[in-house]
C-alpha cells in the first residue's frame, strides 16, 4: 500500500497532467519548504526520563503563514506529517483563506500517559520548536488526540518565552481566547458540504454511516442527525453499532463515555470493516488514513463518500470507486471547516474582538458553500471525466500558483 505522502504525490501528478498545470509550480509542490524533527526528553510520573520524537512540517506559505494541527498518535511519522501538511496547503486554498499549509505530530500513545505527562510533553515540544512557530509564521491547532486544553498548554509555554501571543495557536478553549464554534467547526463544515452535495446529486432519504467517533465524527453525526439525516451506524477504534431505525449520536456518546466505546449501545454490534461495506447512501470515514483501500474498495456500497478524516481513501481505492460511480467528496474540501474557523479565531485574536457563535457559523457556511461550488462546477465543467478530488486539487493548485508567482514578481 502507498504511504500517505505517496498518495498525495500520485494525485498531484494526475491533476497536473489532466489540468495541464505549470510543471515548475508542480515541482515546488512536490516537497515541503521545511521539515523540523526534534527529539526531547520528558520526566515521566515514575521519575524516569523518556525521549519523544516530534515533527513540524512547513509545506508551503505562498498564501500566508503555515497553518495546521498537531497530532498525538503512535503511528505519527515524517511521511504522514508531510502528507498532512501538503493537504493543509491545498485545503486553505480551497476554502480561500490567506494561510499556507503545515502540520505537526508527536509519536506517542496518549491512552498510556497521564494528564500530567501529556502536559509536560506538550510544553517540552513547544520549547523545542518555539523559534519555528509564531502568530505570523506558523500557527498550530488540534488534530487527532489533541484537545483545546493541550492547545492552551502549548500557547502558555510559547508565551512564557515570547510574551502574550494568543494568535500563535488556534483551537484554544473559548474562555482562553478561543473562538465560539471552533470545536464543532470541522463537523459543521462537513454538514454544509453534505447539504450542498445532496442538492447537487439529488439524493433523497439519506442514510449515513460514520467511522470514527471523536471530535470530527461525533460532531458531524450529531449535527447531521439534528438536520434530519438518518445516522444508521457509528464506530470507534474498538468497533461499531448498526441500527436501520437510526441512532441518536448523543445517546451513543453518553454510552461511550461510560463504557469506553459505542459498542453495545444500540442495534447490532459490527466491526469497522463491516461498517465500511454497509448499504448506505453516504459513508463518512472520520478516523485515520487509508481506511478505504484496494482490499475493500470494491465492496463499498455507498453512493457518496464524505472524507471527514484526512486521506481515508487510498489512491488505488479512489480509482476503483471512480469506476464504480461512487462520488468521493475529498478531505481537502469536506473537512476544511476546522481550519476555516481556526482562521476566524486567529483574526479575532489579532483584532482582540470576539464574534458570536451565530456569526462564526454564518461565515463558515458562506466559505464552505463557495468552496463546494468552486470544486463541483469545475468537475462538471470539464470536457473529460473529472472526479471531485482532481477538481479540488486543481482549484487549490491554481490559487497557490498565483500566490507563488505574485511573490516571485515582488522579489524581482
Ligand atoms: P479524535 O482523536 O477526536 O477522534 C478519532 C476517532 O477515531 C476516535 O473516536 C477513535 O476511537 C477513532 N479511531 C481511531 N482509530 C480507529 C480505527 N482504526 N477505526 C475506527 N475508528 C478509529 O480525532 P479527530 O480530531 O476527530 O480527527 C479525526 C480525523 O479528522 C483525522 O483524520 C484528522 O486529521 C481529521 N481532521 C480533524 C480536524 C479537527 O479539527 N480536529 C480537522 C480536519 C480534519
Amino acid at each position: 500500500m502507498k504511504t500517505a505522502f505517496e498518495n498525495y504525490l500520485t494525485e498531484l501528478e494526475k491533476t497536473a497532467e489532466l489540468m495541464k498545470l505549470d510543471s515548475e509550480i508542480i515541482a515546488v509542490m512536490r516537497k515541503p519548504q521545511r521539515t523540523i524533527i526534534v527529539n526531547f526528553p520528558v520526566k515521566m510520573d515514575s521519575g524516569k526520563l523518556r525521549t519523544f520524537t516530534g515533527y513540524r512540517v512547513q509545506f508551503n506559505n505562498a498564501r500566508g503563514p503555515f497553518k495546521g494541527g498537531i497530532r498525538f498518535h503512535p503511528n505519527v511519522n515524517l511521511d504522514e506529517v508531510e502528507a498532512l501538511s501538503a493537504w493543509m496547503a491545498l485545503k486553505c486554498a480551497i476554502v480561500n483563506i490567506p494561510m499556507g499549509g503545515g502540520k505537526g505530530g508527536i509519536t506517542l500513545n496518549s491512552k498510556e500517559l497521564s494528564r500530567e505527562e501529556l502536559e509536560r510533553i506538550s510544553r517540552a515540544f513547544i520549547r523545542a520548536i518555539h523559534e519555528n512557530i509564531g502568530p505570523d509564521l506558523d500557527i498550530p491547532a488540534p488534530d487527532v488526540y489533541t484537545t483545546p486544553e493541550i492547545m492552551n498548554w502549548m500557547r502558555d509555554e510559547y508565551e512564557k518565552i515570547h510574551g502574550p501571543s494568543p494568535a500563535v495557536i488556534t483551537g484554544k478553549p473559548v474562555d482562553k481566547q478561543g473562538s465560539f464554534g471552533r470545536n464543532e467547526a470541522t463537523g459543521r463544515g462537513g454538514l454544509f458540504v453534505l447539504q450542498e452535495a445532496v442538492k447537487a446529486l439529488d439524493l433523497k432519504d439519506v442514510k449515513i454511516a460514520v467511522q470514527g467517533f471523536g471530535n470530527v465524527g461525533f460532531i458531524f453525526a450529531k449535527l447531521a442527525h439534528e438536520a434530519g439525516f438518518k445516522i444508521v451506524a457509528v464506530s470507534d477504534s474498538k468497533g461499531g453499532i448498526f441500527d436501520e431505525e437510526g441512532i441518536d449520536p448523543v445517546e451513543a456518546m453518553n454510552w461511550k463515555k461510560t463504557q469506553g466505546s459505542v459498542v453495545g449501545c444500540k442495534g447490532k454490534d459490527i466491526t469497522n470493516e463491516e461498517l465500511l461495506k454497509l448499504d448506505v447512501d453516504v459513508l463518512v470515514p472520520a478516523a485515520l488514513e487509508n481506511a478505504i483501500n484496494e482490499e475493500n474498495a470494491d465492496k463499498i456500497k455507498a453512493k457518496v463518500i464524505l472524507e471527514m478524516a484526512n486521506g481515508p481513501v487510498s489512491c488505488k481505492a479512489d480509482d476503483v470507486l471512480h469506476k464504480k460511480g461512487v462520488q468521493v467528496i475529498p478531505d481537502i474540501l469536506a473537512n476544511g471547516g476546522g481550519v476555516t474557523v481556526s482562521y476566524f479565531e486567529w483574526l479575532q485574536n489579532k483584532a482582540n474582538k470576539y464574534w458570536s457563535e451565530e456569526e462564526v457559523n454564518e461565515k463558515l457556511k458562506e466559505k464552505m458553500v463557495a468552496a463546494f461550488k468552486d470544486v463541483y462546477d469545475l468537475s462538471c465543467g470539464c470536457d473529460f471525466s473529472c472526479d471531485l478530488r482532481t477538481a479540488a486539487y486543481s482549484v487549490a493548485l491554481k490559487r497557490i500558483e498565483r500566490a507563488i508567482k505574485d511573490k516571485l514578481e515582488k522579489q524581482g
